[in-house]
């Protein structure tokens, strides 16, 4: 699989998102290499201003990410995709910690009727999926796509980590995306799961309700989709277990089905 982000040449960026040169982004992630999160995400603060942007999940361990990227700027948008599949509890969780921490959340929807869309796209069973990747193409990749075509942010904030999947492991802490046009910075791509645990403990952040049941990669509610995992398991094998699938496909440059 190719990798998700290109060097943007001059003429095809816009937003001011060309503002380094192949050699600077080098230079960026030698620096950034072993850096701390939060010092990152001061850096892209700093650097992008009102054109920084944040997604999340509200997942497990979300509040890592959001509460390094608050350090840094309170207000900072935070993009959350809303697929008409999620879990109550995330949509729970979601507003608790937007009241609980003042957080500027932009919920975006699918623009599907959760229910009809099954029905259309022979889905007769709502705890399964037969297609996921015409579900995530249509629920999560239009959602998120369409929320970055208004938003059109100069840098993006993303919250994955190399050992989450191949793909992942090849990504850089900077990277310029063309299918956003903007910066994706990855500040916890060199984390492990136990720096992030470490971190949440020390500022008292809670996870997902879902995560003291075993789910500790938290997306839709299909079992397709997610499932618990037990102590030895990899951390990304409850999401689409038994399927090739390893993205939902906003972090791929082509969307989901790539
Ligand atoms: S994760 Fe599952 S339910 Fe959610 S959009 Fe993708 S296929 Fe649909």
């Amino acid at each position: 699989m190719a990798n998700n982000v290109d060097q943007p040449t001059v003429d095809a960026a816009v937003n001011g998102a060309a503002r380094f040169t192949p050699e600077e982004v080098e230079n960026l992630n030698t620096r950034f290499a072993g850096a701390h999160p939060v010092d990152m995400g001061r850096w892209a603060a700093e650097t992008f201003g009102r054109g920084l942007v944040m997604t999340s999940s509200f997942g497990a361990e979300s509040m890592c990410a959001i509460h390094m990227m608050i350090s840094a700027m309170p207000d900072i948008p935070i993009l959350f995709v809303n697929t008409g599949y999620l879990f109550p509890q995330t949509l729970a969780f979601m507003e608790q910690m937007r009241r609980r921490y003042n957080l500027n959340v932009l919920e975006y929807h699918t623009f599907n009727d959760p229910v009809v869309w099954l029905t259309v796209n022979g889905e007769p069973d709502p705890r399964r999926r037969n297609n996921v990747d015409a579900c995530c193409a249509a629920n999560k990749n239009e959602v998120f796509d369409r929320a970055m075509r208004e938003l059109a942010p100069a840098a993006w904030i993303r919250g994955v980590r190399a050992h989450q999947s191949d793909h992942r492991s090849k990504m850089k802490v900077v990277e310029y995306s063309r299918r956003v046009n903007a910066w994706a910075i990855s500040p916890l791509l060199g984390w492990s799961h136990r720096q992030i645990f470490d971190y949440m403990k020390q500022h008292q952040l809670p996870h997902h309700p879902m995560w003291e049941l075993g789910y500790v990669s938290i997306g839709c509610n299909p079992e397709t989709c997610t499932r618990p995992i037990g102590m030895e398991d990899d951390h990304r094998s409850g999401r689409w277990a038994g399927l090739d699938k390893k993205e939902c496909g906003i972090h791929l440059d082509q969307g989901a089905g790539i």
